[in-house]
């Protein structure tokens, strides 16, 4: 099969990580048969440098003519003096809503051989974990009617939050069908014993759940949900939930894997055409050394492989050599903490991912 991928390497690490996706795309490619090709466009910092601009038209044109999008990172101290409208990560969210991406998954998996970098005790992840928060991206209370009034104790502020049927069914058929792909266990999360919004989320997910006999489905109150992530996020295979409790519940669950190198992310529309990128930024700190963590980066284009173009095998097969090579103990230094193991690049870090391959 051919896939057309556009490239968006963004600023800082952005180019070094997306590199070593593509690499690892590549090699996949040759393994299993299929062409991958890819088209460089700009976004971010380095756009505005080139044309003026963080989202260039030809960037929204050449993504919506493409399979699918792999993001690196955008952003630096060279553009934070710029205005809101004109700085880099602007370009994100216009990309987002470009696209109509309004499904946000975001796996939070512990590896085995990286336990010891969970905040959580050993006892509680001695069996690691593997989980998926599916987080509606376009509703809910960050875009409802919002401002200032006077109220019985005079200024007061408000936000509203409202949920359309439309809305819900998008984001929990999505989520009924992530987790047909893995272990098709689903809790859905709200607070319906309060908020309207949330009892209209849950009868329009129970319905839902009709149509997916094979999914073993529950509810929880989000308060319980936060509770039970750090209790025993083992739990857990897929979870979906409202834009602002994902917002703060993958936040808590990215955590718990311990390094924010590590972790993908996908965001996703009603076409198979889905954005990927690692949840991490351009790590200006580090950009152009060859000392960024490229697993996120190729984590995130296994997801592509997953959600995209529906190649599970591909996708099991850089989370495995991911995987084998951390068991091997091979590091970069953002995850060596004080093991004392001596940290690798970037550059041979992604050699060791293609060794596995
Ligand atoms: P950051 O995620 O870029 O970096 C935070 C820390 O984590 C830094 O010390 C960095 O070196 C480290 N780090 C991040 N990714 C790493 C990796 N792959 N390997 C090793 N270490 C890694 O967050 P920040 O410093 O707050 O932001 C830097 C820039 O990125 C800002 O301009 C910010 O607006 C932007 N940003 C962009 C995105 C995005 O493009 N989606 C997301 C967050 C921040």
């Amino acid at each position: 099969m051919n896939y057309r991928i556009a490239l968006l390497k963004g600023d800082g690490i952005g180019p070094e990580i997306t590199e070593s996706a593509v690499a690892v795309l590549e090699r996949i490619g040759a393994r299993f048969g299929h062409h991958f090709q890819f088209t460089p466009y700009m976004i971010g910092g380095c756009a505005i440098d080139a044309q003026g601009e963080p989202l260039p038209a030809q960037t929204v044109r050449g993504c919506l003519e493409s399979d699918s999008v792999l993001l690196g990172a955008v952003g630096g101290p060279k553009w934070d003096d710029l205005p809101g409208e004109k700085r880099p990560e602007k370009a994100l969210l216009g990309i987002r809503s470009a696209l109509g991406l309004y499904t946000n998954l975001r796996p939070a998996k512990l590896f085995p051989a990286l336990r010891g970098a969970s905040p959580l005790r050993a006892e509680t992840v001695a069996a690691g974990f593997d989980l998926l928060i599916v987080r509606e991206l376009t509703g809910g209370i960050y875009f409802g009617d919002r401002g200032y009034r006077t109220g019985k104790y005079g200024e007061e502020a408000y936000d509203t939050e409202a949920y359309s049927v439309t809305e819900i069914e998008r984001i929990g058929h999505a989520a009924f069908r992530a987790a047909m792909q893995r272990q098709k266990r689903l809790v859905s999360v709200d607070k319906a014993n309060v908020l309207e919004t949330s009892r209209l989320w849950r009868k329009t997910m129970h319905r839902l759940a009709e149509s997916y006999p094979e999914v073993e489905y529950g509810d929880l109150f989000v308060d319980n949900a936060a509770m039970q992530l750090v209790r025993n996020p083992g739990q857990f295979d897929v979870i979906v939930t409202s834009n602002m409790f994902g917002d703060i519940l993958s936040d808590e669950a990215s955590q718990l894997t311990g390094s924010i190198g590590m972790l993908a992310s996908a965001s996703l529309g009603s076409t198979t055409r889905g954005m990927y990128e690692p949840i991490h930024g351009s790590a200006p700190d580090i950009a152009g050394k060859d000392l960024a963590n490229p697993i996120a980066t190729v984590l995130s284009a296994a997801m592509m492989l997953r959600y995209s173009f529906g190649l599970s095998a591909e996708a099991d097969c850089i989370e495995q050599a991911v995987n084998r090579v951390l068991e091997r103990g091979i590091r970069t230094a953002d995850l060596t903490g004080d093991t004392g193991i001596e940290p690798v690049s970037c550059s041979a870090m992604t050699a060791a991912i293609l060794s596995e391959i």
